[in-house]
């Protein structure tokens, strides 16, 4: 989970790309703060008749460029400054790709494997009974995000259509398709990446015919991105779950693996490739493409050194700690900052967002149509920055949405009056 040293890696990311950004000192002052930061308390009835009462949290980070955009997590570690700081990465997320979104966060500390789905629906309700003045289709608009599903936003889209008396579909996005919810969120992630993969190209590969790819993470985003990759023809050779890393460097039968993985609920005794005996080895294997998929912090300050991958491709929210992040760029390994890589899934709900207000109903064909030119454009944009610029990848998806969010904020604001203008 996150903490206060996530917060300052991500702060880290956003002073290496600073020099080069053209941002006024005014826009990275106020993009240093959130806007709003809420905690309420959640009182629950529990099955057994007596009272829980959780806390909950509701951080907007920005909305100059549109209503705050973010998820909500139910988890055990979640405090203001973990929420405080996903709703900051969302705030360069929604930038990098040019949605009219801010950055929000929402969560609620709980250990949800230990609520019955009865009281996770109390629960769900009173979270947004909760933050029911905080949030709005043009104010903050959550999503899913760790322990949170298409249930749990149902639960919610019904609870606020009960409070504000009528349906508001557009108040949250990640919903079933029967309350308003669009075809393809689920492979938003993974085909996202792949179309960032795709321009990218030689860059991240070195140009050879048959790239390598070893994926940490085979669930909902890995598991299809290898699915993708593998009808490519790059050679998957390595991926892995909680349970099992499964390796065979001739190239994995992705499809056996998730039909596996399907059936039996993980990768251990896998139909194709054998078990790594150390499932951390497979983030040190020769291969041209290593994307971790799982958790934070994967790659970090004792394993950087080690990765002999080509490139790097942040799929997992900030899986290359700062540290990693400095010892990979000295190493020339190229890093697909996760606020690229895995916009996918925001970008569609942008869609969902849209199709709400319209009243309309999106087919799975316009989903991934506008999804893919969307990728596409924007790896475009961040490859320009790298090359005009001369910095590496990562960087140039820092700047370019350090450089939109100024952009808006000085629009917004009387610094030029003053005969000043951005550096
Ligand atoms: P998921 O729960 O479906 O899959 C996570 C996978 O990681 C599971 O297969 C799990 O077994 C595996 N895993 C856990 N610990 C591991 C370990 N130590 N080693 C190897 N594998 C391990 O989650 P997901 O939706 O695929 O999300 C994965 C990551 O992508 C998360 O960091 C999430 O925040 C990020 N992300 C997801 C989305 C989305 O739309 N799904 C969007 C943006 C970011």
């Amino acid at each position: 989970m996150v903490s206060k040293s996530l917060l300052s890696d991500a702060n880290r990311r956003l002073e290496r790309a600073r020099p080069d950004a053209r941002i006024s000192d005014e826009a990275l002052a106020r993009l240093r703060q959130p806007r709003s930061s809420l905690k309420v308390t959640i009182p629950v009835r529990m099955d057994d008749g007596s009272l829980a009462i959780f806390p909950g949290y509701r951080v907007r980070y920005d909305s100059t460029r549109g209503p705050a955009k973010g998820g909500i997590r139910f988890h055990p570690k979640v405090d203001v400054d973990e929420t405080t700081t996903l709703a900051f990465w969302m705030t360069f997320k929604t930038a990098v790709v040019d949605l009219p979104f801010g950055g929000g966060k929402g969560g609620v500390c709980v250990d949800p494997k230990r609520l019955s789905v009865t009281e996770l629906e109390r629960l769900s309700r009173g979270y947004i009974a909760a933050v029911a003045d905080a949030i709005g289709p043009d104010t903050d608009v959550p999503a899913p995000d760790v322990a949170t599903n298409e249930l749990v936003m149902g639960w919610m889209a019904d609870e606020y259509a009960k409070i504000l008396r009528k349906a508001v579909p557009a108040v949250i996005t990640g919903k079933p398709l029967a309350l308003g919810g669009i075809p393809g969120r689920s492979s938003a992630t993974s085909d996202g990446a792949f179309h960032v993969i795709r321009v990218l190209g030689d860059e991240l590969t070195g140009g050879v015919s048959e790239p390598r790819v070893a994926i940490q993470g085979f669930g909902n985003a890995g598991a299809q991105l290898a699915q993708s990759l593998a009808d490519e023809g790059y050679w998957v050779v390595a991926v892995s779950d909680s349970s099992a890393a499964v390796h065979d460097p001739g190239g994995l039968d992705v499809t056996a693996l998730r039909k596996h993985k399907s059936d039996t609920g993980s990768l251990a005794d896998p139909p194709s490739g054998s078990e790594m005996d150390d499932p951390e080895e497979l983030l040190t294997l020769e291969v041209e493409l290593l994307v971790p998929a799982a958790l934070e912090g994967a790659i970090h300050k004792d394993n950087a050194e080690l990765v002999r991958a080509h490139s790097v491709v942040e799929v997992a929210n900030g899986p290359v700690t700062g540290e990693a992040d400095d010892i990979l760029d000295e190493r020339g390994v190229e890093v697909i900052p996760d606020i690229l890589a895995n916009a996918g899934g925001v970008t569609v709900s942008w869609f969902e967002w849209i199709q709400n207000r319209q009243g309309d109903r999106w087919t799975e064909d316009t989903v991934s149509t506008r999804l893919r030119k969307r990728m596409e454009k924007q790896t475009e944009a961040v490859r320009a920055i790298a090359g005009e610029s001369d910095v590496p990848l990562r960087n140039a998806a820092w700047i370019l949405a350090l450089e939109r969010l100024g952009e808006a904020m000085d629009a917004t604001g009387t610094e030029s009056l003053f005969g000043r203008s951005r550096s």
